[in-house]
């Protein structure tokens, strides 16, 4: 079964950037898993994977607008402590998880205040060109359900 639209696939991947460094590597757990056509993972790697089936190798360079985007150097934003987990944690320079009405969002803390923190919401790897070296372990039809979510259910990945 190819990749492709309202399928789910199960896959191994690594990240890295330009200069060999590794970012990511998903091997030292469970694979991944996305439902296709659904903006659940970055538009050039699913771009990639398209057509491709069980067992296939996918290497990928994705310049920034086709992965995490470009920075945007406007994108500082002054928030409440009370949003942050562990607020007493936070050091300027360190990434942390920001919980929003939409979910949770990864931020880098730029400076801390007494009762707010400036945080940087670009995403930690926007500006970047990613190496991506994937293997497809599975595909598979999606159900009626995952389809009507837009997401995939089951795997460690979602819970309602
Ligand atoms: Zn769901």
């Amino acid at each position: 079964m190819q990749a492709e639209q309202d399928k789910v696939v199960y896959f191994h991947y690594s990240v890295s950037d330009l200069d060999g460094t590794e970012i990511e590597n998903s091997r030292r757990g469970e694979p991944m898993a996305f439902l296709f056509g659904h903006g659940n993972i970055i538009p050039g790697l699913e771009q990639a994977l398209r057509g491709h089936v069980a067992g296939d190798q996918v290497q990928a360079v994705l310049e920034p607008e086709q992965a995490y985007g470009v920075r945007r150097e406007d994108a500082t934003q002054r928030v409440p402590k009370k949003y942050f987990a562990e607020a007493a944690k936070l050091k300027p320079g360190m990434t942390t998880v920001l919980r929003t009405d939409h979910g949770t969002r990864s931020v880098m803390v730029v400076k801390i205040g007494s009762s707010v923190v400036d945080v940087d919401l670009n995403h930690p790897l926007a500006g970047k060109t990613l190496s991506f070296d994937v293997e497809i372990t599975d595909v598979r039809e999606a159900t009626p359900e995952e389809i009507s979510h837009g997401h995939v259910h089951g795997g460690g990945q979602h819970r309602h």
